[in-house]
């Protein structure tokens, strides 16, 4: 078989309509050899390089205007004096460090004044990503700078032929959460991110592939003649692998869900009928005029709770395959009792309001799981007539009727709700979430009282806490979130009934 490597990297940025190619044929891609792409959330930028020894040079003039620094000779060093927005940076000529906020820092080369300017090392970006107090990742093999926390997963592409079949294997670098959907001659595999970087491309079956491109934050295949269905399988987010079958083959069979963790320990309580949560309901709290909680950042609650909504039902549907219900997928105000109806009318097995904190102290940090108290509700609560008023719901299991008065309707699944917020701690612990001194309460929200399934409350954390409204913007924190939540609701699938502890209302129904 051909086996054709495309070289250099191919970044496709945010930036509407930048042409994008097909890769098969050699073609000549738009990042040339000799520029780093400089991608930010709006925008995308070429900084010109020239490679000498083992370093990429770039001029610092071209560095100053993209970044905004302003450049002064320093006499007494015989060096240069870089104001990065008030910071101080101090380079000096032939000499491979910066000094930026009093500190010393190593450069891949010496700072090199010739007759056309000043070069330095494209690590010096770094350094300035320091002292702008940015992240900045550079990606040497790309040739790709990304500033700010964006999402780009490099990507490699295999193309082969299994037997009677064609295969693209992707390897994804971070693993990233994404889905596989086929759009007319088109496979399109959708990722979690911001753009992706298209790294070697190789191996060919033209039959059943005629190209690949990347279209914003989507990997297109070009489907060719040959490939009449496919299957994909997924591992842990790090490489996908669709097969290609030719007409008259087996049907595909439905992708399997990826397994997110090993699985986990019994549950102590039932939370849900086992194998019977099919969606689930995830609210983003706040929106329209009502902002919630603005940090000092100017982070703004209502934001960031829409776009991690999005994300979340991104990742539940394409990785355990429920449905998911958004109450709200715009900036719009929606009343609280509006959120938990929109819970209802869908039939969802599981309600996740998502909000985040604000305290009128700075320092006060850290995430914390809500579910309803049942204290200001209890004595209201009939319990002889909920045995009655529950009806068989399809598919195993009973449910209450929405006889039930509203603000009653979340009181059978207290415990279990309880007991839910406690695993979705366990899980945010797992993955490094910071939780705040009390991470479980059970407290009177409106929001999950009139929920009638099990249902909590996620504030992801303090956005008056300016460090944690920093991490909260950061692809680490969403992620680990994500993979909290996800990994809570992969429980709920997973987990077998135990006998212990099953909550009173549980055994009432029996
Ligand atoms: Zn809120």
């Amino acid at each position: 078989l051909l086996s054709l490597r495309i070289p250099a990297r191919v970044v496709v940025a945010l930036v509407a309509g930048l042409v994008t190619f097909w890769t098969l044929a050699p073609t000549v891609e738009p990042q040339s050899a000799n520029t780093y792409a400089i991608v930010t959330a709006e925008s995308r930028r070429s900084l010109p390089f020239r490679t000498s020894g083992n370093a990429d040079m770039v001029a610092l003039e071209q560095v100053a205007t993209l970044f905004g620094l302003k450049i002064s000779e320093d006499p007494v060093l015989a060096g240069l004096s870089i104001d990065a927005r008030g910071q101080r940076i101090l380079v000096v000529p032939d000499q491979s460090f910066a000094q930026v906020a009093g500190q010393v820092r190593n450069l891949s080369a010496p700072v090199r004044r010739e007759r056309n300017g000043w070069q330095v090392p494209i690590d010096f970006l770094n350094v300035v990503g320091s002292a702008l107090n940015t992240r900045i990742e550079i990606r040497r093999a790309s040739h790709l700078v990304i500033v700010g926390d964006l999402r780009i997963p490099a990507l490699t592409v295999r193309i082969d032929r299994q037997g009677p079949n064609g295969r693209v294997v992707v390897d994804i670098t971070p693993a990233t959460p994404h889905r596989v959907t086929r759009e007319g001659n088109r496979l399109e595999i959708r990722f979690d991110a911001h753009s992706l970087d298209l790294g070697a491309v190789s191996g060919a079956a033209p039959d059943f592939v005629g190209g690949v491109r990347v279209e914003g934050p989507t990997l297109v295949v070009a489907l060719g003649g040959e490939a009449d269905s496919f299957r994909t399988d997924t591992e842990q987010n790090r490489q996908t692998t669709v097969e290609l079958l030719p007409p008259g083959a087996a049907p595909p069979t439905p992708p399997s869900p990826t397994p997110v963790k090993p699985p986990p320990p019994p549950a102590t309580v039932e939370i849900t009928t086992p194998g019977t949560i099919r969606s689930i309901a995830i609210d983003a709290g706040h929106g329209g005029e009502d902002n919630g909680t603005v940090g000092p950042t100017g982070i703004k609650e209502k934001d960031l709770t829409l776009q991690m909504a999005r994300r979340l039902k991104a990742s539940i549907e394409s990785r355990i395959g429920l449905r998911v219900v958004l109450t709200r997928d715009n900036d719009a105000a929606v009343a609280l009792d509006q959120r938990s109806a929109t819970a209802n009318s869908n039939k969802v097995d599981l309600f996740i309001s998502l909000h985040a904190n604000g305290a009128p102290r700075p320092d006060v940090a850290g995430a914390q799981v809500i579910s309803l108290s049942g204290d200001d509700y209890r004595d209201r609560f009939p319990a002889t007539d909920a045995s009655n008023a529950r009806v068989p719901v399809i598919g195993g299991g009973t449910r209450l009727i929405e006889a039930v008065p509203w603000e009653l309707a979340q009181m059978p699944y207290v415990e279990r709700s309880a007991a839910l917020a406690n695993n979705l701690v366990k899980h945010l612990a797992a993955q490094r979430v910071p939780l705040f001194a009390v991470p479980s309460s059970q407290l009177p929200l409106r929001v999950l009282v009139g929920a009638n399934m099990p249902a909590l409350q996620l504030e992801m954390g303090y956005l008056t806490n300016a460090d944690e409204a920093r991490a909260l913007g950061t692809a680490e924190r969403v992620t680990a979130i994500i993979e909290a939540i996800v990994t809570t609701i992969n429980d709920l699938r997973r987990a077998p009934v135990n006998g212990t502890g099953v909550p009173a209302d549980e055994a009432r129904r029996r």
